[in-house]
């Protein structure tokens, strides 16, 4: 068996300086040096995972094919690597303890006293390799920052691969925080040095240190680093705002350092990089042909803009991938639906597409029915995102079919016309307080009408599938029709608890609305998936997120659409 390398990212001295994108972009780099990799994250939080956490406060909610609702670092590895990362490539201090305790009462530990140490290291170090078996090099990124109580456990056990595999096999990068206080006007490297310093109390010697800061680094302080770490100057490298976060890796390779990784790892270039492909997307977002004015109608409390940005990371990339595809700019603005409840849609005008984000309870929920109508009739491209599907099928049939009481059980739980509605089976696991139970989460199976705009669109970017994934567990593909071997298939990914209700598809169908796609669940229940308006320039919704499946080199067909119509407006 090869030997397996591993590259530790750790934060010094403040989080939110990007330290995900730095591990996607190191990640990427190596991938173009050619060798296989895959990224895990480790969440030193109690939590078992981050499905209950608020969106507004830790970001948005990843999905993996899995079902593992996930930190949103995950996302950027997917996006930059282009491949689909489980949900065990997170690991959390709750999994931790939890996988330990389970095992302590089934009496697996024999009378042994279980003990921080070996059984935590030891159990972080088994998540670990189980999650890099079938790669090249793993990155691994500790969340937190050096010196936080939580992160100790995981470096100690990082310390202790290191000893197991040699040093050779397992490097460390420092990524610090250079501020420069408005008083002084100079960047000051005495934070970096205390992060060394902290690092070095848990035993650990950085090999490579990332220097963010708003300027680039000068001599002067790479020198300081150098003296004060005493790690050569050019390990030490600048790491400078960019505008567009894909422009990390380039950056990164201006300073070597791919090769600078390769030499520590004992690793020789497989292949020369190539960031062709790349490159002519990254100067298509930078000079744009022409800009689109998004409007994301959504539930805004008075947060500011960077956790709006936060909370909806997901589609703000999915929207800058089939940008930089497209060479379209897209400018995205927040809208908040209760505005156009108090204002009406008159703040609606002007923008070239509207997108319905996925959310959760009864906020807001009458601002975006109205924004809906105002799109469909003023034929604006719409995209529906999961609610924005559901509140789609609700507005059709309130103003279309006149069913005018028609509601989501999620708003109004007697509402005469349950267009959208827990299925008799959830209703049951609702009823005995299993809300977990109760999501539809992860990555299914949807089979798409041939003479739609969902399949061509699908088509047209290579994700129309045939052959049936072996390793997609049967209920995620769901019924496989025997008479029909070759039905042609897509995959997304889901979080949600309410279903467009199969009863109402013939009457809304009726009236012109054209369901694209369906689920077919095991039971032989056929479940919505996709919507779409035909005789309008894109009024697409989905019940899936396909932001999820974005990645900077191949976009998401449905946001190349949606972004394709707002040029023609
Ligand atoms: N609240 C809706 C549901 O649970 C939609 C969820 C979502 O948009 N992610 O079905």
């Amino acid at each position: 068996m090869k030997t397996k390398k591993y590259i530790v990212v750790i934060g010094g001295v403040l989080s939110g300086v990007g330290k995900g994108i730095a591990t996607a972009s190191i990640g990427k780099i190596l991938n173009e040096y050619g060798y296989s990799l895959t990224g895990i994250k480790i969440d030193p939080y109690i939590n078992y995972d981050a499905g209950t956490l608020r969106p507004t406060e830790h970001g948005e909610v990843w999905v993996t094919n899995d079902g593992g609702e996930i930190d949103q670092d995950l996302g950027s590895y997917e996006r930059f690597l282009g491949i689909d990362i489980p949900k065990r490539n997170n690991i959390t201090t709750g999994q931790v303890y939890k996988a330990i305790i389970d095992r302590e009462r089934r009496g697996e530990y024999l009378g042994e006293t279980v003990q921080f140490i070996p059984h935590v290291p030891n159990e972080i170090k088994d998540r670990i390799r189980a999650a890099s078996e079938d790669y090249d090099v793993t990155i691994i990124e500790i969340g937190g920052t050096v010196g936080d109580y939580e992160n100790i456990p995981f470096l100690f056990a990082v310390k202790g691969l290191e000893r197991e595999l040699g040093k050779e096999n397992l490097i460390y990068v420092l990524i610090t925080y250079m501020p420069v206080p408005s008083h002084i006007g100079e960047m000051k490297t005495k934070p970096t040095q205390q992060a060394i310093k902290l690092l070095q109390e848990n035993g650990i010697i950085p090999d490579i240190i990332l220097c963010r800061g708003k300027e680039a680094l000068d001599d002067i302080r790479r020198k300081k680093i150098e003296t004060y770490a005493n790690i050569k100057r050019e390990f030490v490298i600048s790491a400078p705002d960019v505008k567009i976060v894909y422009e990390v890796p380039i950056n990164f390779e201006r300073e070597n350092l791919g090769k600078k990784i390769l030499t520590k790892l004992a690793l020789e270039p497989k292949k020369e990089p190539n960031w062709e492909k790349w490159n002519v997307r990254l100067n298509n977002l930078r000079n744009p042909s022409t800009t689109a004015r998004i409007g994301m109608v959504g539930k805004y409390l008075d947060i500011g803009e960077f956790s709006l940005r936060d909370a909806y990371v997901s589609i703000n990339e999915a929207l800058i991938n089939a940008g930089a595809a497209l060479g379209i700019k897209p400018k995205i603005e927040w809208i908040d639906s209760k505005e156009i409840e108090q204002q009406g849609v008159e703040i609606l005008k002007n923008y070239d597409g509207i997108i319905i984000p996925g959310g959760f309870g009864a906020t807001g929920i009458e601002g975006k029915i109205k924004t809906i109508k105002y799109v469909r009739e003023n034929k604006i491209p719409f995209l529906g995102l999961c609610l924005g599907m559901q509140l789609a099928a609700v507005e059709y049939a309130r103003n279309v079919c006149n069913l005018k009481e028609a509601h989501s059980r999620e708003v109004l739980p007697d509402t005469p016309y349950p267009i959208i509605t827990l299925l008799p089976s959830q209703q049951k696991a609702m009823e005995e307080s299993q809300y977990g139970g109760t999501m539809r989460l992860g990555a299914y199976a949807a089979y798409i009408k041939p003479d739609t705009l969902v399949y061509k669109l699908y088509e047209k970017e290579g994700r129309i599938k045939q052959d049936m994934a072996k390793s997609f567990e049967p209920y995620r593909l769901g019924q496989l029709i025997d008479s029909q071997p070759a039905t042609k298939y897509i995959v997304e990914r889901h979080r949600h608890r309410y279903e467009f209700s199969p009863e109402f598809e013939k009457t809304l169908e009726d009236a012109g609305l054209v369901f694209s796609g369906h689920h077919h669940r095991l039971d032989g229940v056929k479940l919505a998936e996709f919507l779409e308006l035909p005789e309008h320039p894109f009024f697409v919704a989905t019940q899936a997120h396909p932001e999820f499946t974005s990645k900077f080199l191949t976009a998401s067909p449905l946001f190349l659409g949606f972004l394709s119509a707002t040029k023609k407006q």
